[in-house]
């Protein structure tokens, strides 16, 4: 068996307020995985990812890569979880890219060439060779999401956490961000509405509903499942639909 590198024992998060957002997860992931993480709004997603990333102190256990999700290990595991978020601009704030994607690299203590060649190589991969010097706030969708994910991958993380990667993008930025993520063989874990694109990506999805894990196993296997996707507000997605 491949090694876990996320480990999630009964994580319960309350926020401020009283809202109880997750009741008691319990998810694996071995290394290489993608992990499709769906469930309604409100179901508890985003709240996972920020828990799983320590911006949220949750109760219970969680950890990546051995390395337990705490306050003590905060700047750890900042270096080996990379979270992108929904939107790009909660991101990208630097006046230039170049900056935004040297940010994690400098706080990791890099050297000045380290940080350039971890630039080039995050720009690389994701198709943004050559505009270093690009304003953020001036790119499309399609590249301020791709620049977000080279400001993560710039880290080289062990984990790489994507809150709806495809929102807002149109049919071509959104078919690059498949292939994009199909090449990569870091684990990932991917909260998103977009079920045709997580058939795509993942063999393995988890259902969360009112902060639990209802249902958790082959993609094909939950997602065709038209009774458990109804109970959980979902439907089944066209590409499994059509061929029932
Ligand atoms: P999802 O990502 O699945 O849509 P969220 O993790 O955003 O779900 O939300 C889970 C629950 O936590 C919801 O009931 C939501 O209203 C609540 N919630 C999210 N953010 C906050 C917050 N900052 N303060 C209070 N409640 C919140």
């Amino acid at each position: 068996m491949c090694e876990p590198v996320i480990e999630i024992e009964s994580l319960s998060y309350r926020y401020p307020d009283g809202t109880d957002a997750l009741r008691g997860v319990d998810l694996q992931a071995e290394s290489g995985a993608k992990v499709g993480l769906v469930g309604p709004n409100g179901a508890g997603k985003s709240t996972l990812l920020l828990c799983l990333d320590g911006f949220l102190a949750a109760d219970g256990r969680a950890s990546v890569r051995g390395l337990s999700v705490s306050k003590a290990n905060a700047k750890a595991i900042r270096s080996h979880v990379g979270l992108v978020f929904q939107n790009p601009d909660d991101q990208l704030f630097m006046p230039r890219l170049f900056d935004d994607v040297a940010f994690g690299p400098i706080n990791q203590q890099l050297d000045p060439p380290q940080v350039r060649e971890r630039v080039a190589e995050a720009l690389a991969d994701v198709g943004l060779t050559g505009m270093d010097d690009r304003a953020p706030h001036h790119l499309s969708m399609g590249q301020k999401r791709n620049a977000a994910i080279a400001t993560v991958l710039a880290m080289k993380p062990d984990l790489l956490l994507l809150d709806e990667p495809s929102a807002n993008l149109d049919p071509r930025s959104r078919r690059h961000l498949i292939d994009l993520l199909t090449g990569m063989s870091i684990t990932m874990l991917i909260a998103s509405h977009d079920l045709d694109m997580i058939v795509q990506l993942c063999d393995r999805v988890a259902l969360l509903d009112a902060g639990r894990i209802v249902a958790d196993g082959a993609t094909a296997d939950i997602l065709s499942d038209e009774s458990l996707m109804d109970r959980h507000g979902l439907e089944v997605p066209a590409v499994l639909a059509s061929r029932t």
